[in-house]
This record gives structure tokens, C-alpha cells and sequence, in this order.
């Protein structure tokens, strides 16, 4: 007998389940499959790329990202301390002020023999491949070029609808990860934007040969031009005589000030007296690329019912900084850590994982982006920003500290406190 045909088309569609399913290859897939495979939970991956692939960024991975794969397996971190021609090491970072007087900040002020450099620079087409190449486990699946489709939640499963090379799949979990980056489907999906907005700023991001007057020790540059404040253009270092260039700036300053960012960028690298220079033989080497930048300027919801958001679909960058590879790869392992104990009590509910996933990171990572965020409406102030960087200039114990707070995140909050700048004005 014929099947009636939407029969036939229910029974082409692969049933899975597994223990949780991931949306999201990039860091923060990455950190939480690392995490979730060390704790030998199954979990299927879901990629609409596929590796490598590049991500626009600045390419500067800061010690929060050493931290996490250093975590993940010690052995992963040596192989990138001992390929130092292509994770290139960095020893600290240039800051420029408005009124363009420069300042060398080192990111160990202790530094022995030793010591091995905090940061390190890497393209993301090299670095994601590196991590991806990393997920393998007995523990991970992982679909690249998955077409996600619908996702729906009921009876406290989740089930996520795909295609993959022309099979159309159904997969079950009791929980989902959504680290699907910026345009996050998984956020969209469970969180109003309307209730959880986010705070963003947008990005270019161009690869330029021949850039002179690098730091000889692969300091990252961060210029901040008197038109883009709050933001800042950007110059670092990467192998093979390779530069990162681009500018960060937050979403709202270019809706008020009507900026054509591309235009500003380049503007800047031809006429900017202290950049220009540095340009007058360099060559653009692929096109000018831009994206956005969700940043943590405030606590928002990160799970709910079955759900976890991590990355940038958490909307996790630094605020001031622009950093987010790092706590992508740190959210990443600690949801993995949740899941683990939500496994565990058999409880997947939006109070548990608020407790197991969302209350331990805002603890870790709480007053560091609370103080980033206070920089970043600081730096709205130019008279400000020249003002410590003059003092610094002269005053080598004011350049220490500011060096320690990369470190020390007690000393940099004082960089919020009003009593910090009295007491450099005071030169006390
Ligand atoms: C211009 C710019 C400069 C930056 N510079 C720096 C820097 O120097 N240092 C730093 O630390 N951070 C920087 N950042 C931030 C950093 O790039 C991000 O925070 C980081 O990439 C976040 O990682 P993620 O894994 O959350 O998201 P992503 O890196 O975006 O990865 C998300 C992954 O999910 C996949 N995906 C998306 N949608 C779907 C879907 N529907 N189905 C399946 N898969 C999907 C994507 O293909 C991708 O592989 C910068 C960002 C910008 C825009």
C-alpha cells in the first residue's frame, strides 16, 4: 500500500538525541564542547560554516584565553607558546592619547626569564581552525554546514530541526547552547530583545602589509582619535610582517554623529600626523570588512528553561577593551560546568541554571566588565584621557600601576573611582 506522502516525509527525517546541543563553533562552542568532553557529556555541534573559516576581528587574544585552553589541556597552550611564528607573543600595549602623546604599557612589570607574554596575536581563520581542530572527542559530534531550522522547546526538551548534506534531522536535548555569535538565532529565539537589549558598537577590520614603527616587543596599539571617542582605531601586529588595522565605535556615537566609519578609518591612516607616516608604504591586502560588537556594559539574562547564551550571543565583550575571544572560551567552559551539575540534579530549569550558570560567571567576570564599562563612558572625555596619560608619561610608578591593572583587577578598579585622579593630580 502507498504511504500518504507526509508520512513518507516524517519518516525521512533522522531522529537524534543527545546530552546537549550546541549551536556555534567559534570560542565559545568551542570552550563549552572542550569543557563538556572533559565532564564526558555527549553533545552534538552545529556549524553553519565550515573550517577554517574567518571571523572579522582584531585577532588579539588576551590571558583569559591562554587561561581557558591552558584549562582545557596544558599541552594546547605549550603548543602555542612554542609556535611563536604563528601565535605571535605580545608584550604589552601602546595606548595614544587624544592629544597624540603615546604610552608603553607592559603587561608583566615583573618580567623574569620566565615569564612567558600574557597575550599573543593570530589571525581567526588560524586561531578558530586551531580550537576547532581541538573539539575532537569521542563526546562531540559535529555537523559543519548545518542549516539550523526551527528550535522548540517542550516537556523540558529541546529540538532543534536541521539539514545537513540533504538529510533533514530532528535532534532532542534536555538543554541548548547558543553559541551562535552576535546575530544569535538561540537568543532570538528565547530572549525578547525588547526586555534584554543590547549595548553594541561596530567594527572594521583591514589587513595591511608594510605598516613601519611597530614596537619591537609586539605591543598592541590602541589609538584613541579625538573623533571617535568613545571609541578607538586599532593597530597590531601579526606574523609575517602582517598588520591588523581597525576601529571600534560604539553603534549610538555613529547614529548622532552621523560617521561614515570607513571614510573616518581611512581618513585617519592618511592624514593623521602620528599614523599616516607609518602608512606611506603599506598596501591594504584584503577588503575593509565590518561587525558588530554586543558588549557587556550591563547584567542580562544569560539561561533560562533549557537555554544557555555564551559568547557573543551573550553579549560578552568587554566593553572597553573590544576583548571577547577570551570570554567567549571562559563562558563557553563555565556553562559547561553548569550543564555538569544541571546533569547531575536532573534539573535544567531557567532558576537552576540561573544559579549553576549565570550567578558563577557574573562573580568571575561581574566587576571586571562593571569597571570596563565605567572606562568606557570615561573615555567620552578627552581632557581626561590626556590628562593621565601626560601624568603617566612622567611618572613612572603611575605607568607601573596602570600596567599591574591588566593583572590586578582591585587596582583597576580604582580607574573608576574619582579619588584615583585626584591622587594623580596631587601626584600622590
Ligand atoms: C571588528 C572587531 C574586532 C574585534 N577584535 C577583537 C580582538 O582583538 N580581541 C578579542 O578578544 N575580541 C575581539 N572582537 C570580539 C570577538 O571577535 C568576538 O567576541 C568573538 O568572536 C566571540 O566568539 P563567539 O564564539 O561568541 O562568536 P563567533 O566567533 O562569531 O562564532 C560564532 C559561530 O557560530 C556560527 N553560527 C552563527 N550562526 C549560526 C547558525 N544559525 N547556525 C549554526 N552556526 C552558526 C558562526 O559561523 C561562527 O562559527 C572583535 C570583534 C569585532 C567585530
Amino acid at each position: 500500500m502507498l504511504q500518504p506522502l507526509y508520512l513518507a516525509a516524517e519518516m525521512s527525517i533522522k531522529q537524534l538525541s543527545t546530552s546537549v546541543i550546541v549551536i556555534g563553533a567559534g570560542p565559545a562552542g568551542a570552550g563549552a564542547s572542550f569543557f563538556l568532553s572533559k565532564y564526558e557529556i555527549p553533545h552534538i555541534v552545529l556549524e553553519k560554516e565550515s573550517f577554517p573559516r574567518d571571523k572579522v576581528c582584531g585577532d588579539a587574544c588576551s590571558g583569559k584565553t591562554a587561561l581557558v585552553i591552558n584549562r582545557a589541556n596544558p599541552e594546547w597552550l605549550t603548543e602555542i607558546l612554542d609556535d611563536s611564528k604563528t601565535f605571535m607573543p605580545s608584550w604589552g600595549i601602546k595606548f595614544v592619547a587624544p592629544n597624540g602623546k603615546a604610552l608603553d604599557i607592559p603587561f608583566s612589570p615583573k618580567r623574569t626569564k620566565e615569564t612567558k607574554a600574557p597575550g599573543f596575536t593570530v589571525s581567526r581563520l588560524v586561531l578558530d581552525n586551531f580550537l576547532f581542530g581541538k573539539m575532537a572527542s569521542p563526546y562531540c559530534t559535529i555537523y559543519q554546514h548545518a542549516k539550523v531550522g526551527t528550535i522548540t522547546s517542550a516537556d523540558g526538551q529541546v529540538k532543534v530541526n536541521m539539514t545537513h548534506e540533504g538529510t533533514e534531522y530532528e535532534i532532542t536535548a534536555p538543554v541548548i547552547i547558543g553559541a551562535d555569535g552576535d546575530k544569535s538565532i538561540v537568543r532570538k529565539k528565547y530572549l525578547s530583545e525588547n526586555t534584554s537589549p543590547k549595548t553594541y558598537a561596530v567594527g572594521l577590520r583591514g589587513y595591511y602589509e608594510g605598516v613601519t614603527g611597530m614596537h619591537d616587543e609586539n605591543f598592541i596599539e590602541l589609538h584613541f582619535l579625538p573623533e571617535m571617542l568613545p571609541g578607538y582605531l586599532w593597530v597590531f601586529p601579526l606574523p609575517n610582517g602582517v598588520a591588523n588595522v581597525g576601529v571600534g565605535i560604539l553603534s549610538e556615537t555613529i547614529r548622532e554623529k552621523k560617521i561614515n566609519l570607513r571614510e573616518q578609518m581611512l581618513y585617519a591612516i592618511k592624514n593623521n600626523p602620528q599614523i599616516a607616516p607609518r602608512f606611506a608604504n603599506a598596501t591594504l591586502t584584503d577588503k575593509i570588512q565590518g561587525w558588530g560588537l554586543p558588549l557587556a556594559m550591563e547584567r542580562q539574562p544569560l539561561s533560562g528553561d533549557n537555554f544557555m547564551l555564551v559568547g557573543d550571543a551573550g553579549a560578552l565583550i568587554d566593553p572597553f577593551s573590544g576583548e571577547g575571544i577570551g570570554n567567549a572560551l571562559y563562558s563557553g567552559m563555565l556553562a559547561a560546568a553548569g550543564i555538569k551539575e544541571a546533569r547531575e540534579q536532573n534539573n535544567y530549569s531557567a532558576a537552576f541554571l540561573k544559579t549553576a550558570y549565570d550567578d558563577v560567571l557574573y562573580k568571575r567576570l561581574g566587576d571586571e566588565m562593571k569597571i570596563s564599562a565605567t572606562l568606557q563612558r570615561l573615555c567620552k572625555y578627552p581632557w581626561l584621557f590626556n590628562f593621565v596619560v601626560n601624568k603617566a608619561y612622567k611618572s613612572k610608578s603611575l605607568r607601573d600601576t596602570i600596567s599591574c591593572m591588566f593583572t590586578d583587577m582591585d587596582l583597576r578598579e580604582q580607574l573608576s573611582k574619582p579619588s584615583f585622579y585626584l591622587k594623580i593630580l596631587f601626584n600622590k
